[in-house]
């Protein structure tokens, strides 16, 4: 179906794609390229793992099943052609870019948004931008800014129990046949930056870039100290949400007349058009997701406000807990 830098993708059964990690590495756009034996593998396994143990914190991401040392099962999505980047520390394009010192703490951490295109060299784009141009729309920037915050918090933590800084990382989202918005592609010691706490050493895809050596051991080093992990960090994701209702435009707003000439009298002359709202704000105990913004809409429909005189709009997001 597909044949990408490092994975090949083939049609499965029942909307389903089986992903196949190769050994191929590259680096600069396909620049550097390269064949690094077992970095497949690793790279397959570091992903099901993850992926594993996202899915237990209710982050929804297209993983099922992994068939093999080479292959994992995944919905089939439509890949959204926006890249995620999270970053927790400055490094890499971020010092280029602004002319930073790397090593910073970034809090709260900072998102971009980069679009997915080798010969333009993946430019990165503002939100704006990459909804103009129909890349991705609105409600999936909110979704894809919230489930990455959230993504990374339960990294954070989850590389902080085996002493590892996860410095940054990419995540990619793809559209399902039925319209969710799920976290895609891989996770894996080539979309992210891992130091080690107390040396410093790099344990992530720049030991390939900056020809530093040892890179499958180093990808398998994290994968074993993972799996040796007997649980996960105690965490309690909650996403925020707050919904904005107001009166459709051609409905009269008696009571907003009514501040609008209050305000007037006040002399504030430069008001014409008053129309009062309600605000409603909603912790949700789970992580961010399509079907928890789907929900979001039904409670605004149903309870929240009066479709028929009222129309809804609705924010979401993750704050991170630490
Ligand atoms: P930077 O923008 O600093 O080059 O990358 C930030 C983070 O995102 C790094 O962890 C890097 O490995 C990851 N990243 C950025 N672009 C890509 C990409 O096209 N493919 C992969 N696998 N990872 C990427």
């Amino acid at each position: 179906m597909y044949s990408g830098k490092a994975k090949d993708v083939q049609i499965y059964e029942n909307n389903k794609v089986k992903l196949i990690f190769r050994d191929s590495i590259s680096a600069f756009d396909g620049e550097k390229k390269d064949f690094l034996q077992g970095k497949g593998e690793v790279n397959c396994r570091m992903s099901a793992k993850l992926f594993e143990i996202l899915n237990e914190y209710g982050i929804h991401t297209h993983y099922h099943s992994m068939i093999d040392n080479n292959t994992l099962i995944c919905d089939k999505v439509e890949i959204i052609p926006v890249e995620v980047i999270c970053r927790n520390v400055t490094a890499g394009s971020f010092c280029r870019r602004y002319g930073v010192a790397k090593g910073l703490d970034l809090l709260p951490p900072v998102i971009e948004f980069f679009y997915k295109d080798d010969e333009l060299h993946d430019p990165l784009v503002t939100q704006e931008v990459a909804i103009q141009l129909e890349w991705m729309t609105k409600k999936e920037a909110m979704l894809m800014r919230a489930v990455t915050r959230a993504v990374n918090n339960i990294l954070v933590e989850l590389f902080d129990m085996i002493s590892l800084q996860l410095v940054d990382f990419k995540l990619e989202f793809g559209r399902t046949h039925d319209g969710r918005i799920i976290v895609a592609d891989e996770i894996s010691g080539d979309s992210m930056r891992l130091w080690d706490k107390e040396t410093g050493e790099v344990k992530d895809k720049d030991r390939y870039r900056k020809d530093m050596g040892d890179v499958v051991q180093h990808y398998n080093d994290v994968y074993d100290n993972l799996s040796k992990l007997s649980k996960l960090p105690e965490l309690s994701l909650s996403t925020k949400a707050q919904v904005i209702v107001k009166l459709k435009q051609t409905v009269l707003d008696p009571a907003g007349e009514v501040t609008l000439r209050s305000l007037n009298r006040m002399n504030y002359q430069e008001i014409d058009n008053i129309k009062l709202g309600k605000h409603v704000f909603v912790n949700c105990l789970t992580a961010p997701s399509s079907e928890l913004l789907k929900d979001l809409s039904d409670m605004s429909e149903k309870l929240f406000s009066n479709p028929l005189i009222e129309d809804y709009s609705i924010d979401l997001w993750f704050e991170e807990e630490r």
